[in-house]
């Protein structure tokens, strides 16, 4: 009998999603649930077996390959261990692949949920046409993923990829890892926000009024990134100018890892990624004036193209 369905799940800190997915990689049904990540791994578990069961209730159990999941933190695949993912509570190293086969007789995998992503860019989104890429995740934080001749490398300890905490300054600003100067500090959703913020306080009182303190009423704490790029889209110079810089620092950090790892082409997926094309065109042109001579003719700065269900549709593919 010809299978024809897998189940991806992306664990999030605050939703738990998860769908049917074909091999074609397009996601027939989902669900998804507030995660309870305050209540401990025993009830974040039981959340994902109940979510899995009703997407199990409406198919043919038979016809599914198995169970991909994508956690946060790190994982560790050839035991199916989830170690210290961020904000979730009592949770220093749970063996959930194992726990979840032990109430679903499926095959079930893991990963860790930015490789997951990058997965799914590879095999159905802008990664197609590239078989070695950078792949990164910008939003709350940045994060990321590298794909070899197709395959996700994870490295010797399942650390490889995380690009966020490149510093791109030895004395620069304190990020969440304890160290300084991690692009991360500079970009990550939070940081743009209050770097605008500042920005906005300092600038001179003649100045035009600010497209973005229009887009909050005047409440600077409302900003987010989704408002920078609306203003920046309107025209308005500051926020150009934040998200210019933005693609300026990142530009640098991907210099570095390119020299490093010998790749071209960066994938860019994540909520911040909805930037306007201008950003795009900025870490290009940033990267390619960082990267060693030979690389320069043939670096790539592409938007990854599956948007947020790359999670579930990248867990999924871990079986298909
Ligand atoms: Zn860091």
């Amino acid at each position: 009998m010809k299978k024809t369905f897998a189940l991806g799940v992306d664990m999030g800190a605050t939703t738990i999603k998860a769908g049917a997915v074909t091999p074609e990689g397009k996601i027939l049904e989902q669900v998804s649930v507030e995660t309870l990540a305050n209540k401990g791994p025993a009830t974040v578990l039981k959340q994902i077996g109940e979510a899995v069961r009703q997407l199990l209730a409406r198919r043919k159990p038979v016809d599914c390959f198995g169970i991909g999941i994508g956690s946060p933190g790190v994982v560790t695949v050839h035991d199916g261990a989830v170690h210290n993912p961020p904000n979730f509570s009592n949770w220093n190293d749970v063996q959930v692949a194992k726990a979840i086969r032990k109430v679903i007789p499926l095959p079930v995998f893991i990963e860790n949920d930015a490789n997951c992503a990058a997965i799914a860019e590879a095999k159905y989104g802008s990664g197609v046409d590239h078989k070695d890429f950078l792949f990164v995740i910008w939003g709350t934080g940045v994060g990321g993923g590298i794909i070899l001749d197709r395959k996700i490398y994870r490295g010797p300890y399942g650390g490889a990829g995380e690009v966020g905490h490149v510093s791109i300054d030895y004395n620069g600003r304190r990020c969440n890892c304890g160290s300084l100067g991690c692009i991360e500090a500079y970009i990550g959703q939070r940081y743009l926000s209050q770097r605008t913020k500042e920005i906005l306080e300092s600038s001179p009182p003649d100045r035009p009024r600010s497209k973005i303190k229009e887009l909050v009423g005047g409440n600077l704490d409302k900003i987010e990134p989704s408002v920078i790029s609306l203003a920046a889209e309107q025209g308005d110079e500051e926020a150009i100018g934040i998200l210019e810089e933005a693609g300026e620092l990142l530009g640098c950090a991907l210099a570095s890892v390119l020299n490093t790892v010998d790749l071209r082409v960066v994938v860019i997926g994540g909520g911040v990624s909805a930037a306007p094309q201008f950003v795009f065109d900025k870490i290009e042109s940033s990267t390619r004036e960082r990267v060693l001579t030979p690389h320069r003719a043939g670096i790539r700065i592409l938007r990854a193209k599956l948007g947020n269900p790359a999670g579930i549709i990248g867990a999924a593919s871990l079986v298909l």
